[in-house]
């Protein structure tokens, strides 16, 4: 630095940059080598749910009775079958799940696969009374009211893999924005709204549950929905970017990505001059 003015004008570049890059990693969510307070190990980034139909055959027998629902919110559930497929609790429903006529809209399993047994327009036979509990107003609405997921899970817990636990998150923060629902709000276990013990793991460990919403939430503000790549920076920008580039401070390229720390301590490494002795 040859003056004090230069200098000054350095650091307040340096510390905008700093806050920018503060922003860009609060609202990023996660970095890399993050993980939740549960033992869920989350990916960086969530992706859009890969979503196989394997549509059960209409018919009340099936589980199925074609009656329509406007879903105002998700049920999730566990299988209550350690080690059970996707598949084998899909074809269980329509086989008639012994005679009781019971189903789901999704069914997430071991290895992560997401099975669609009915669309989301149809009511799905899943969040009646607990088994023997009078029929009470909620049990008798809750299939009008609740998109239902099953959950596979490996063992007697009920706690769902690393690999099935991010299907779920991603399955259901899709959901969830395309339905405009509140990840806090709308999306509830089995045990909320009839007092069953489901899905097992999150009823007996209520942090456990509180981290899933909130993963649900952060899936959905990271971009379940990843938005088209801007080629340049946006208009408020443009002068600044510019000055970043003739000064080396960026080589110009992802203006509207966001920064890691390391990328924001280079940036104003060299816009301090640093690099330059
Ligand atoms: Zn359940």
């Amino acid at each position: 630095m040859n003056t004090e003015y230069e200098w000054a004008v350095a650091l307040a570049a340096g510390v905008g940059m700093l806050a920018a890059g503060a922003a860009g990693y609060f609202i990023g969510r996660k970095c890399a080598g993050e993980t939740t307070s549960d033992s869920a190990i989350l990916p960086q980034t969530f992706g859009a749910p890969v979503i196989t139909d394997k549509l059960l055959t209409p018919g009340a027998s099936h589980g199925r009775t074609g009656q329509k629902l406007n879903a105002k919110g998700v049920v999730i559930h566990y299988v209550a079958n350690p080690g059970s497929s996707a598949l084998a609790n899909r074809n269980y429903f329509e086989n008639g799940s012994d005679g009781n006529g019971t189903s789901c809209h999704y069914i997430v399993g071991l290895q992560g696969e997401i099975l669609r047994l009915i669309p989301e327009n149809e009511r799905a036979m899943h969040a009646g009374r607990a088994y023997g509990a009078a029929w009470t107003e909620q049990a008798k609405t809750n299939n009008s009211t609740y998109l239902g997921i099953e959950v596979c899970h490996p063992d007697k817990t009920g706690k769902f893999s690393a690999v099935t636990y991010k299907a779920l998150i991603e399955l259901t923060a899709d959901i969830c924005e395309r339905h405009g629902f509140n990840a806090f709000n709308n999306v509830k276990r089995h045990y909320d709204v009839t007092g069953k013990l489901c899905p097992l793991y999150y009823v007996n460990n209520p942090s456990a549950w509180e981290q899933m919403k909130t993963d649900i939430h952060n899936a959905m503000s990271a971009g379940v929905q990843v938005p088209p790549k801007e080629t340049g920076p946006s208009d408020w920008a443009e002068k600044s970017w510019e000055w970043a580039i003739e000064n080396g401070v960026t080589d110009g390229t992802r203006p509207r990505d966001k920064a890691t720390r390391e990328e924001c301590a280079s940036m104003i490494y060299r816009a301090m001059g640093a690099d330059k002795g």
